[in-house]
């Protein structure tokens, strides 16, 4: 190859990556973001147990539905704290949470109690004041105004949830309620606690043992978060 030949083409290649460098990147992926998907309970502990229904199995099977809803998605990722019948203890669940920590959590459930008639789902949210105190005031600010922070967004992220489960059981929601969690104060990250309904209540148990619900459970759950990640400032 001639000398200035070689020059042009080299020239030429560089041109062409100058345009498609940018435009590979814009045209990459969209930043995934990541969430916390914890099966309640697991192993020994069974949950919550009415009929054949066992709670660690309903909630295992909801979370692995929400990865595999997820995957369909480009821009979140769920990571699980167990793939499996196992239990797992509240460190054992953080230390699933990996690094980088997911950006929040969701911590599956089902309600049991309150006689035979409740029913609907409840979202929890990890509340103001720390653990074994109503009191507070005695933490540093910063350290308020962080957690504070993660609190907004646990609401927001609540929010979302509640309004994706409306769809799947329409005026069943029984409301946003504030309980302290060690999961989601143990990860310091926004999160929720979710009770999907009441293994107690048969019309509930026999629709939440239906695979069309499950699924339609954890696509809702799916859309809740992709819309939280979607308006997060
Ligand atoms: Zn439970």
């Amino acid at each position: 190859m001639e000398r200035r030949t070689f020059i042009r083409l080299v020239a030429g290649m560089l041109v062409l990556a100058a345009f498609l460098i940018p435009a590979a990147a814009d045209a990459g992926q969209p930043r995934r973001h990541t969430v916390l998907v914890d099966p309640a309970h697991g192993g020994d502990d069974s949950g919550v147990v009415a009929d054949k229904l066992r709670e660690k199995d309903l909630t295992l099977r909801i979370a692995l539905l929400m990865q595999e809803e997820a995957q369909k998605a480009e821009d979140l990722q769920v990571r699980l704290t167990r793939n499996a019948d196992r239990a797992l203890t509240t460190d054992e669940r953080i230390k699933a949470a990996g690094d980088p920590r997911p950006e929040c959590v969701i911590s599956l459930h089902i309600n049991a109690g309150f006689g035979k008639q409740a029913n609907g789902y409840e979202v929890y949210f990890p509340g103001f004041a720390p653990e074994g105190s109503r009191e507070g005031g005695s933490s540093p600010v910063l350290k308020d105004m962080a957690k504070n922070r993660s609190l907004n967004d646990s609401v927001r992220l609540a929010q979302q949830i509640q309004s994706a489960l409306e769809t799947v059981f329409p005026r069943k929601g029984r409301g946003l309620r504030e309980a302290p969690n060690a999961l989601l104060s143990g990860l310091s990250i926004p999160g929720l606690v979710v009770e999907i309904g009441f293994a107690t209540n048969q019309q509930e148990r026999e629709r939440l043992t239906g695979e069309a619900t499950q699924r339609a459970v954890a696509r809702a759950l799916v859309k809740g978060i992709r819309e939280y990640f979607r308006g997060a400032p």
